[in-house]
């Protein structure tokens, strides 16, 4: 770590990223001089290589703007790279470095034969119309389209980008490479190459995982009453199942507060989500607006200061502070799931797991969505599409396994199971080993 720190100086999230794996793979690592002496550690936490690109657009005013593009193809050792692109202001490298390798680790898990990788922009989708995301994305693509391919790199959708953003960027795809058949993206539309389920992955995904990891101490969703934070395609999708499951969503929130929702979140507005997110407002008061009878919003507070017994980070990294952990404790909350990549803050999931609380992080829980994505890859290869049923229960297999492979390496001393340390050394083991068996590379 110390090594790292040095030569990426300010890299915050990466270097998070890197020491909790670090932390959780210690003793593993120690008992396999083999992945020692072929520098298994020293390798796997560089990222193979980053793309970096200007990318130039003109706004509905006829301005010319310019943003950041990147890359970050992190780890090919098991497959292609794979992972999303995420648009948001916030976008550095540091970011997408952390998000390509927990994406390494995750794609791992799913079983399937995937690499991790994850791009961007710092292009601030919020207040622009849907022209100007369509040129940003085509000039996007100008770029990326060079650096991945169906056999090479696969990008996805990840936080601002999501079924329109991949449909411009799919376009303008196949009008460089003159390629209309492949599957070179996934969150495709349904008519064009899409998997069914996609858009609800991650979010079924992650409380098909919850469920297990509940049943596992005689418990269930059915009752629970549980916050998601954001409101776009992630916590959509488990705000879908959970309410199937007769859970009772009471909280959702966005960047200017929370919308408590006492009675639970109804199909409708589960629907207007979508919309909120069509807007690019980005604002959670919408639902507010929308539906002021069954719902109260607070400015300025987060998610977890309303009373849950299960919360289910689902918007962005950091989000869920050490402060946010004890007052979720302190109103009632006893387990904790990541559905956003690296969702809580080290020192928050510490005082979890040493405060008697479960807690799941993003890397197994939020599997689903790119194993759905892995799926699409399958049906495209094909040149088939499976049904709902038929990729529901693949998800629910795989959820299933990856859950298994946290108890396998994460089962401790007195029975209990820490799914940190039971994710990370599952995907770790996966990925050194292949990376010994290919050799010095
Ligand atoms: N962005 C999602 C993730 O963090 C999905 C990636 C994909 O489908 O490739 O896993």
């Amino acid at each position: 770590m110390a090594a790292l720190q040095a030569k990426h100086p300010g890299e915050n999230e990466y270097l998070q990223a890197v020491q909790e794996v670090l932390e959780s793979i210690e003793d593993v690592y120690n008992q396999h001089p083999e992945f020692e002496k072929a520098k298994i550690v020293e390798r796997m936490v560089e990222p193979d290589r980053i793309y970096t690109f200007r990318v130039t657009w003109v706004d509905d005013k006829g301005q010319i703007q310019s943003n950041l593009g990147y890359r970050v193809q992190f780890n090919s050792a098991i497959g292609p790279y794979k992972g999303g692109l995420r648009f948001h202001k916030a976008v550095t490298p540091s970011m997408l470095k952390f998000l390509g390798f927990e994406q390494t680790f995750k794609n791992a898990l799913t079983t399937l034969p995937m690499g991790g990788g994850k791009g961007g922009s710092d292009f601030d989708p919020v207040g622009k119309s849907n022209d100007e995301i369509m040129r940003f994305c085509q000039a996007f693509m100008l770029e990326l389209w060079r650096c991945i391919g169906p056999d090479e790199d696969v990008p996805a959708g990840d936080v601002g980008v999501g079924g329109r953003e991949i449909g411009f960027l799919d376009g303008m795809y196949r009008k460089l490479a003159r390629q209309y058949n492949t599957g070179v993206l996934t969150g495709k539309g349904m008519t064009w190459g899409g998997s069914i389920l996609r858009p609800e992955a991650t979010g079924y995904g992650a409380m098909y995982f919850a469920q297990l990891a509940l049943e596992k101490v005689g418990k269930s969703l059915a009752g629970q009453r549980i916050a998601l934070s954001g409101f776009g395609n992630v916590a959509w999708g488990a705000a879908k199942k959970a309410k199937q499951l007769g859970a009772k969503v009471v909280a959702i929130s966005g960047p200017d507060g929370v919308c408590e929702i006492p009675d639970g979140i109804t199909d409708e507005m589960i629907d207007y989500m979508l919309d909120m997110r069509a807007s690019n407002r980005n604002k959670v008061e919408d639902m507010a607006v929308k539906y002021p009878a069954a719902t109260k919003f607070t400015a300025g507070k987060k998610s977890w200061a309303i009373p849950v017994d299960i919360a289910f980070p689902s918007a962005f990294q950091n989000e869920l502070s050490l402060a946010d952990a004890q007052e979720l404790k302190k109103n009632g909350c006893w387990a904790v799931f990541e559905i956003s990549n690296m969702g809580c803050q080290a020192d928050a999931i510490h005082w979890i797991q040493g405060n008697g609380m479960m807690f799941a992080p993003g890397k197994a829980v939020n599997a689903g969505g790119v194993a759905t994505s892995g799926l699409e890859m399958t049906q495209n290869a094909e040149h088939i599409s499976w049904t709902a049923d038929e990729v529901d229960e693949r998800l629910h297999h795989i959820m299933a396994a990856i859950h298994e492979q946290c108890v396998k390496f994460g089962t401790q001393a007195d029975g209990s199971i820490d799914y940190v340390k039971g994710a990370n050394i599952a995907g770790f083991m996966k990925v050194a080993q292949a990376m010994l068996e290919q050799g010095i590379i």
